[in-house]
């Protein structure tokens, strides 16, 4: 086992040769050994300090997905330089905001992504060019570089909404990220034969440290492609033993009938994790691919929480126990009182894991974490007796009709349950009367025409009169993020 304390120990102690398969790159992506890796990580950050980069300075990247993105995140750690990865679809007015509050010593962007604009120190790294669009570093030297980082040392800065308000950076040590993809590769029995299907974007904790430190973690390879698609999951999965994703993935896989048992014949565990995944997706699943998927639950500011066991139950529904070293707790939201088992309250949680604070905002230090050193996660839900976590919801998402708590979840889970219901959103709308009201946001099955009256009618047997939304719009598609979330804020402004 690993002794690592920083993501830099991680690599170099990965229990596999040099040459051994690292990035094994798909539909035009580049491939690297972890030799080949961690020397050209050695040149990126040689690079790094001759464009004046010191260790703690921030470096913004914003490239499409790639391989050389990988290595650029390797030479950040390697140079002690902070990485903020940034999304590829962010609008300049977005940008602007972000590299202001992130103050980068460097940007380095892809020539067709708006960061080129930034008036910052900037390098073009040019995706289409594969291995290519690090020719710049071509004449660096691959030994170590001076500065080698502690366990103290930030590691990265993601931008997240956290519970409110703009986005703010999640700044995360080497410890943070070290122990949890330690955590994580012991609890999911990551080894030197394991071969991960990414398919997730890399600006986001779930692609970039989950998946990625994982494998290295364990040693083995990383089959890189650059998006989700159907066609490169029935080509890639087939040879792959773990696959990481967002529930959306599975969903539009169970939706082609190419997709079954077969395609997951060397599949030792499949993983769904940052949105929930409904209980009728696990449960189809499992009919299709006879494979129980493994559902974790985690944030940008803590990476992962808690996990259903690789070996145990896995119960649909929920997101497991706390990880060995975790503390995961669940608290009255007036009282702040731990909760008998099995009430609804604020998820806290605490461990090596969870990150310091935000960047530059030491003035949420007192409300976002309490005395005694809990993250107030902004989620909220349940606990049962033997430890597993449920998640009804996000604080924010949480509707207060005539004075009654409504969980958008229950709601929904109710919504999916009617015949022709593909997904559904509820959500809470101002209201002169209730002062919020449950509204609903329903997509039928391809071909079905829903009945609205009909459906709120059904819904009066299993609902209380309050919790029935007073209004169903029936839509083509729900809004969701890179991550497969539903954007409600989003669905909150149109129907308000
Ligand atoms: P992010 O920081 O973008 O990763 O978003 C984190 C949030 O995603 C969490 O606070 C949860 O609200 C949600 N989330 C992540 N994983 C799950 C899950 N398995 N089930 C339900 N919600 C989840």
């Amino acid at each position: 086992m690993s002794t690592a304390r920083t993501l830099v120990e991680l690599f170099e102690q990965h229990p596999s040769s040099a040459d051994a398969a690292f990035i094994e790159g798909r539909e035009g992506l580049s491939s690297y050994s972890y030799a080949q890796a961690w020397s050209r990580a050695a040149q990126v950050a040689h690079m790094l300090a001759a464009r004046g980069v010191n260790p703690g300075d921030r470096v913004a990247l914003q490239t499409p997905k790639s391989s050389e993105a990988l290595i650029v995140y390797l030479g950040c750690l390697r140079a002690g330089a902070v990485l903020v990865p940034l999304n590829p679809g962010a609008t300049e007015s977005e940008l602007n905001y972000l590299l202001a509050d992130a103050s980068p010593a460097l940007v380095i962007a892809d020539p067709t992504l708006a960061a080129v604009r930034t008036s910052l120190p900037l390098m073009l790294i040019d995706s289409h060019l594969g291995a290519n669009a690090l020719a710049a570093i071509d004449d660096q030297p691959t030994t170590p570089p001076p500065f080698v980082p502690t366990a103290h040392s930030l590691a990265a800065m993601v931008y997240t909404s956290g519970t409110t308000g703009r986005p703010k950076g999640a700044a995360l040590s080497h410890a943070n990220l070290t122990s949890n993809a330690l955590a994580l590769a012991s609890e999911w029995s990551f080894s030197s034969s394991d071969r991960l299907l990414h398919l997730l974007p890399m600006f986001h904790v779930h692609g970039l440290f989950v998946a990625t430190n994982c494998a290295i973690a364990g040693g083995g390879s990383v089959v890189l492609a650059p998006r989700f698609e159907v066609d490169v999951v029935l080509d890639q999965l087939p040879s792959c033993t773990v696959m990481m994703g967002v529930p959306t993935f599975y969903t539009r896989l169970l939706a082609d009938p190419r997709f079954g048992a077969d395609t997951c014949r060397v599949a030792r565990v499949i993983i769904s994790g940052s949105a929930p995944l409904l209980a009728s997706t696990h449960v189809e699943f499992e009919t299709r691919t006879g494979q129980v998927i493994l559902e974790r639950y985690g944030m940008s500011e803590t990476s992962v929480l808690t996990s259903n066991p690789l070996h145990g139950a896995r119960k649909p529904g929920t997101v497991g126990p706390a990880l060995a070293g975790v503390s995961v707790r669940v608290v009255h939201p007036a009282t702040h009182q731990l909760q008998p088992v099995g009430e609804i309250g604020d998820i806290e949680a605490a461990g090596p894991n969870v990150f310091n604070g935000y960047w530059n905002r030491p003035e949420l230090n007192a409300t976002e974490f309490t005395a005694d050193g809990f993250f107030r996660t902004g989620d909220v839900g349940t606990i049962d007796a033997d430890g597993y976590v449920t998640i009804v919801g996000r604080e924010k998402d949480l509707i207060i009709t005539g004075g009654l708590n409504v969980y958008p979840k229950e709601i929904e889970e109710a919504i999916d349950a009617q015949p022709g219901v593909a997904s559904s959103a509820v959500i809470g709308v101002p209201d002169a009367d209730f002062g919020e009201a449950v509204v609903a946001v329903v997509v039928a099955i391809d071909g079905v025409t829903l009945d609205v009256a009909g459906m709120r009618e059904a819904l009066r047997v299993v609902l209380a009169a309050y919790k029935v939304p007073k209004r169903i719009h029936v839509v083509d598609a729900l809004p969701h993020n890179a991550m497969g979330k539903v954007e409600k804020s989003k669905l909150r402004n149109t129907y308000a």
